[in-house]
């Protein structure tokens, strides 16, 4: 699928750029395009895309500090700007735009859902986001800022693809140091995803094409992607339990969401040589994947690549949401309320002041 990616700050301009680069060295060509935008001048160095800094006359190019009001704010007010860089990327071609960002910061949790109206209003081609949730070990007002950009753009994007940081996370590792390895997983499974329809060598025995990608996600909301590989036999016959494992692996371990496997429709992708894909365990893997998920709305195909192993994609439109996300909220709705009760109990201590206060009102 022929797309465009935009990252909205810091983590969205370093995973676009992660993505393009995989796609690039596996030769995919799948991405038209990409440009970061973000208000700290600091984050857009050395990323290697197009840049666009906004909000320079609010922020003065230091970042919005994790306001995501502020990112809001700011992406509204410098949005024609943005608009017409991304006009000179986005062409004929484009079959998708995607709108990438961390969402427990400040500009690109702001950011994205503006952009993403933005370009919906203007672009008829789908406007996907890409959303990182932030760890569970990130502070509160991440996990606030996570919930409200993620109910926003649910409203403002045609689906949204979301990624737990702590999916992938090795025991023990430090979230900043799990960022590299976790934006490795992103881009592989952004790109194969995207490259799916672009066969590159051989010639697959039911190739996906953007279409399916586009129906899978139709439905809009959540979306999730699963990932997998293991090493393969050369004959295909040995290889039935390979790839109905590995399907399984990349559902109930490898997904970008975990927990979140019910789903109104999904795309099951199986990338390896042609030779050694057993049709047999496509079958078996694609009713597994329709029981897992529980429905009958299961597309799939192959995706040709020179490799001596096999790997299952599974794309999840429409999820649930998961536990995780059932957490977000809630904490988020509960920071809300008593943010309500901290501000009431502020304004009658005030109004209790001028009581006591020996001036006459005027009626
Ligand atoms: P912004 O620049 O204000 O949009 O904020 P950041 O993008 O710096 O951070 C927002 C959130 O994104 C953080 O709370 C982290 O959860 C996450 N994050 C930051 N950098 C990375 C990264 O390189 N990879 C991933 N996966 N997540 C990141």
């Amino acid at each position: 699928m022929k797309s465009v990616l935009v990252g909205v700050g810091q983590a969205g301009g370093k995973l676009t750029t992660a993505i393009e680069s995989f796609d690039e060295q596996m030769g995919f060509g799948a991405i038209r395009a990409t440009c970061a935008i973000n208000t700290a001048s600091a984050d857009l160095r050395g990323l290697s895309t197009e840049t666009v800094l906004i909000g320079q006359n609010r922020v003065n190019a230091h970042g919005v500090g994790g306001d995501n009001e502020l990112g809001a704010a700011v992406m509204d007010q410098d949005i024609e700007q943005v608009m017409t860089t991304l006009s000179s990327r986005i062409d004929t071609g484009t079959e998708a735009i995607i709108v990438v960002a961390g969402l427990g910061g400040g500009t690109g949790s702001g950011g994205a859902p503006v952009l993403c109206r933005r370009l919906n209003r203007v672009y008829d081609v789908p406007v996907y986001a890409l959303g990182v949730l932030p760890g569970s070990n990130e502070g509160a007002l991440c996990q606030n800022n996570a919930a409200r950009s993620l109910k926003t753009l649910l409203g403002e994007a045609d689906a949204t693809l979301v990624v737990d940081n702590d999916a992938w996370k090795a025991a023990g590792e430090s979230l900043s140091d799990g960022y590299a390895a976790i934006n490795k997983n992103i881009a592989r499974r952004v790109s194969l995803l995207l490259a799916a329809g672009e066969s590159t060598q051989g010639v697959a025995e039911s190739v996906v094409d953007s279409s399916e990608i586009i129906n899978t996600l139709r439905g809009g909301g959540l979306a999730a992607l699963g990932y997998a590989s293991s090493p393969a036999a050369e004959a295909a016959d040995e290889n039935i339990n390979v790839v109905t494992s590995t399907t399984r692996n990349a559902v109930l371990a490898g997904l970008s969401l975990p927990g979140a496997t019910t789903a109104e429709a999904a795309l099951f992708v199986v990338a390896g040589e042609a030779g050694r894909i057993s049709r047999k365990g496509v079958e078996k893997a694609r009713r597994w994947v329709e029981t897992e998920t529980g429905t009958m709305q299961v597309r799939g195909g192959d995706f040709p690549i020179k490799s001596d192993r096999l790997a299952s994609l599974v794309l999840l439109g429409g999820v649930d949401r998961s536990e995780r996300v059932e957490r977000l909220f809630a904490r988020a709705e509960q920071a809300a309320e008593e943010r309500a009760t901290i501000e009431r109990e502020r304004a009658s201590e005030a109004k209790k002041n001028f009581e006591n206060d020996n001036l006459d009102g005027l009626f």
